[in-house]
């Protein structure tokens, strides 16, 4: 397929399936290398993620652990902006190497509050693999050690990602166009 209509937007492929996972084998070649003898624990960050992480788990060799969290936004009694708190993390990250996979960054404010949220467990390191990075867009700085792919400032949809809960189930990544 090479358009797909999501409610009022249309979006048009533009990565297609094959080099989304050629860039996946890299970078899990690349954790292979770096993290061996580390028994690094993998946070999928939910729902975004989903496919990113089982296609890369498939390709991480050395022993691992993988665990799953969400992202819960509420307003603060004494602040604003809205708080993300990490949900759903039931393993004790005390000393641990922890590899957290995204879907995409893109002004890295959300990235930011996670490490944040996740260093006041203790951990030994965090390292972050992201499916996309949106570069043009970050706005805090991150080291994002493993990058599948670099974008444009472009929304886009599938392998995972939404627009208003569709289009996650595509396996390819779709751009939405000017037309709508
Ligand atoms: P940030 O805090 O880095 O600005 O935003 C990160 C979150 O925004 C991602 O986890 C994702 O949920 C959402 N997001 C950012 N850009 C896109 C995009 O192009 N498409 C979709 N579907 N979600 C996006």
């Amino acid at each position: 397929m090479d358009s797909i209509k999501i409610k009022d937007k249309t979006f048009v492929v533009s990565i297609k399936e094959k080099d989304i996972q050629k860039e996946i084998i890299r970078v899990a070649g690349e954790i292979n290398r770096d993290l061996v003898g580390k028994n690094p624990i993998f946070l999928c960050v939910l729902n975004g993620a989903f496919m990113f992480a089982a296609d890369l788990m498939k390709r991480i060799t050395i022993p691992c652990e993988i665990s799953f969290v969400k992202l819960a936004s509420y307003r603060g009694l004494m602040s604003s902006g809205k708080i993300k708190e990490v949900i759903g993390l039931n393993e004790d990250i005390t000393d641990r190497t922890v590899v957290i996979v995204e879907d995409i960054v893109d002004t890295g404010l959300t990235m930011q509050r996670l490490i944040e949220s996740l260093g006041t467990r203790s951990p030994k390191e965090i390292h972050i693999a992201s499916l996309l990075v949106k570069p043009e867009k970050l706005v805090v700085e991150l080291n994002i050690e493993y990058a599948a792919m670099s974008i444009p400032n472009d929304f886009i949809v599938g392998f995972g990602l939404d627009y208003d809960g569709y289009g996650r189930n595509y396996p390819d990544i779709y751009t939405v166009t000017e037309e709508g």
